[in-house]
């Protein structure tokens, strides 16, 4: 296992965790099964040393995280202000989690921000910003999840910690790595899953879980986008998908009915990136951008240059303020302009 703090730190960490009575656990935007799983293992832990632990996100998360441990129980933000809001207000410590940027948590930012008490951030992006008292940064792990394994190693927890923490860990760490088959070459990566079966977590359960679950929709969706709308530039080495609020109603797609998507286009021999442009379906004139590569490719140099946002190397975000014909123009504007790298 892999030391990730000093002494200091981790005197510091222990110290303000002692402090805190009312801890809040915050994610990003959208939250995805490492957001969910990294907040929800540490509220775990944290509520068995005795504090009284919120997870609090900024918006709704899929339906196929509905089954961990605890998701039940995470408050949204969106449309729920006035129960959210004195929370917040009333935390003494705030772990904010797989995000680098307080802006990654849009709305419940303010409201986060307001709050003076001290903030610790336990993530995995690359250039984090400067808004927490302590930095747990680890751009090189597959998962924030994996930052708190390693974390509870040090901190002399993990051989303690329950099942439930180890299956939010777990599933986290499968989620931002394709159950294991992009971002895990670290040896480590398997040394914290034998910690984590030796807590005994159902791996297999765990997969059929996050998945295994497609309703019929989003089995209809996935055909339909790979049979109509995929645009393939096999020159560049590229693929575009896109998908509009008139056809998820006519689909009658749900919330995290088109997780993995973006994923499917890079299974076409020789493909490089494939690009998913979806129109946000809470905020009107925003087209959502998500980016897959393989090898080499830096989608989040990409997204930083074109799309407003960032990410990892071969998974990054943003978004765009248009319509989604324009959109489409704007991806294509970028992918010629990085042709010398998916040629
Ligand atoms: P997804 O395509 O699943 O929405 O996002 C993939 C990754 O890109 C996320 O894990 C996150 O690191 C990053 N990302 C997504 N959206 C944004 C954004 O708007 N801004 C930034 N900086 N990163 C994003
Ligand atoms: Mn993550």
């Amino acid at each position: 296992m892999e030391k990730i703090l000093t002494e200091e730190e981790q005197s510091r960490i222990s110290g303000l965790i002692d402090n805190a009575r009312k801890v809040v656990i915050c994610a990003h935007v959208s939250p995805d099964g490492d957001a969910v799983g990294s907040t929800l293992a540490l509220k775990h832990w944290l509520t068995r040393k005795g504090k009284q632990v919120t997870v609090v996100v900024p918006n709704i998360f899929p339906d196929f995280l509905q089954w961990m441990p605890g998701a039940k129980d995470i408050k949204v933000y969106l449309k729920h202000e006035e129960t959210v809001e004195p929370i917040v207000a009333e935390a003494d410590l705030f772990i904010i989690t797989d995000l680098n940027d307080s802006a990654r948590m849009q709305e419940l930012e303010a409201c986060v921000m307001a709050n003076p008490a001290p903030k610790i951030m336990i993530d995995h992006h690359l250039n984090p910003t400067d808004f927490c008292q302590l930095v747990i940064s680890r751009p090189d792990m597959c998962a924030s999840a994996e930052v708190i394994c390693h974390l509870l190693y040090q901190l002399g927890e993990l051989e303690q910690i329950t099942r439930d923490e180890a299956t939010c860990i777990y599933a986290a760490m499968m989620c931002d790595t394709g159950a294991f088959t992009f971002n895990s070459n670290r040896a480590v990566v398997f040394e914290c899953i034998s910690h984590l079966l030796n807590r005994g977590i159902d791996k297999d359960k765990i997969y059929r879980n996050v998945f295994w679950t497609y309703s019929i929709a989003r089995m209809r969706l996935t055909g339909y986008l790979l049979y109509v709308k995929m645009e393939n530039l096999p020159e560049l080495h590229a693929s575009i998908i896109t998908l509009t609020n008139q056809e998820r109603k006519m689909l009658g797609i749900k919330n995290g009915d088109t997780e993995g998507i973006v994923n499917m286009p890079l299974q076409i021999s020789g493909m490089r990136l494939s690009v998913f442009l979806s129109e946000d379906t809470e905020h009107d004139g925003v087209v959502k951008v998500s980016l897959r590569s393989v090898d080499d490719f830096p989608c989040n140099d990409m997204s930083a240059q074109f799309f407003n946002g960032g990410g990892h190397k071969n998974a990054s975000g943003g978004k765009l303020y248009c319509s989604m014909e324009e959109a489409i123009e704007k991806v294509r504007e970028a992918i010629k302009s990085y042709a010398h790298l998916l040629k």
